[in-house]
């Protein structure tokens, strides 16, 4: 029919063990979660804080509604620009402790929007193995050379870095907190390549942001260091914040730079007012209540802890995020459904996610969890991974 074989190519994504569903969840965001009338525990949900569900972020979305209704109406450089996205902007400044930030509607729009403003023909953009989709994809958009380093691999970074001399703009982009391994990037060490060889980190601090630093503020706050003209951070709201959208912190003239230059803002609707009105009031929550992101480090070492002593290899995380390692794509698959009959919701993440052979699972831990769900999930997960002789 002069059109790829839907059906054939679905065999052929089966037959691999790679075929993705959708499950459908009749209850809202929360460390329990009901589908097809079953109730499970949440063990794979970027709602980190549990801010999703939050009474005072669902009354302030509701307000919003109700203020100022469903919809914006046009892209913000139109008519859509609502006075909330400003207060947003500067609260998310202050937070990241930049001097101004831009909204986007989507994190993988950020970052396409980002790397398409910044880089082009005769730039060239380094960037580590295990980024994110959403900055493969930017880098492609960009039409900038890209130079691929092995993961967190300083050395030949630096070598990369060396024979780049010939390009006008050379930028390092990485994952803050990797999302599928939970380990962090190396962002001191990043910032002196950065210095000494004149390039501009882009830093996705998508599961950074809310969660790691002693008030949750991210990366930066994670290593103590201060904003710099050479970091740009991009957020997102849809994680540990429990809203939707994402930002890009930086310099004051970053954000009309980017408002008239990235693409992915410009044509674009703008965001509707919950979203924007959820994120505020989950940044209220944040800073009034530092114990929300102290529940999440003491559940997330928990956790890691406990799969450790289960002889489980879970990588290199230092975070929320718990990589379970396994291999092959069907082990992954049948861990996890064993896990989903013992009532434990995990997603198996395979290729193209991950590397071949690298399938694993993925374990998140909310603020939100108890820890006495947490000591019975580690006890699943043990019975589960002897029965299939993966410990
Ligand atoms: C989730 C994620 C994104 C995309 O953000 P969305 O708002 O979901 O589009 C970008 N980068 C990283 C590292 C992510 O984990």
């Amino acid at each position: 029919m002069g059109m790829i074989d839907f059906e054939d190519e679905l065999k052929k994504i089966s037959a691999a063990g790679l075929l993705r569903r959708l499950r459908s969840i009749s209850s809202g965001s929360g460390p329990k979660i009901v589908i097809d009338g079953k109730t499970l525990l949440m063990l794979a949900s970027n709602d980190y804080l549990g801010l999703c569900a939050d009474t005072r972020v669902k009354q302030a979305t509701a307000r919003a509604v109700q203020k100022w209704g469903g919809g914006t109406g046009a892209a913000r450089l139109i008519s859509g620009n609502l006075d909330l996205f400003a207060e947003l902007e500067k609260r998310l400044a202050d937070f990241k402790q930049t001097e101004d930030a831009l909204v986007f509607s989507t994190g993988y729009m950020a970052n396409a929007g980002l790397l398409s403003a910044l880089a082009g023909k005769g730039d060239i953009i380094f960037s580590d193995a295990l980024n994110h989709a959403s900055i493969i994809d930017g880098c492609r958009l960009s039409r900038a050379e890209t130079g691929i380093y092995p993961h967190k691999d300083l050395n030949r970074l630096e070598t990369l870095l060396t024979q780049s001399r010939a390009c006008t703009n050379r930028y390092i982009v990485t994952d803050a907190v990797f999302s599928m391994d939970g380990d962090i990037a190396p962002l001191p060490a990043l910032l002196s390549l950065a210095e000494k060889y004149d390039a501009v980190i882009i830093l996705d601090d998508a599961h950074g942001t809310g969660a790691i630093g002693k008030t949750g503020k991210g990366t930066l706050e994670h290593f103590g260091m201060k904003s710099s003209p050479r970091i740009i951070i991009m957020g997102t709201l849809g994680k540990a914040l429990g809203s939707f959208g994402a930002f890009a912190a930086g310099t004051a003239s970053l954000k009309p730079f980017l408002v008239n230059r990235a693409r992915s803002f410009i044509f674009t609707t703008a965001l509707p007012p919950a979203v924007p009105a959820a994120a505020l009031a989950a940044l209220d929550r944040i800073e009034q209540d530092p114990g929300l992101v102290r529940k999440l480090k003491e559940n997330a070492a928990l956790m890691r802890e406990g799969l450790c002593r289960l002889g489980f290899d879970i990588m290199e995380t230092e975070t929320q995020i718990i990589p379970v390692m396994i291999g092959r794509p069907e082990h992954a698959l049948h861990m996890a459904k064993e896990l989903f009959a013992r009532g434990l919701f995990i997603q198996a993440i395979r290729p193209p996610t991950v590397p071949e052979n690298a399938s694993r699972l993925r374990i998140t831990v909310m603020a939100a969890h108890e820890k006495k769900d947490l000591a019975e999930a580690l006890d699943i997960l043990g019975s589960v991974g002897k029965k299939l002789g993966i410990i």
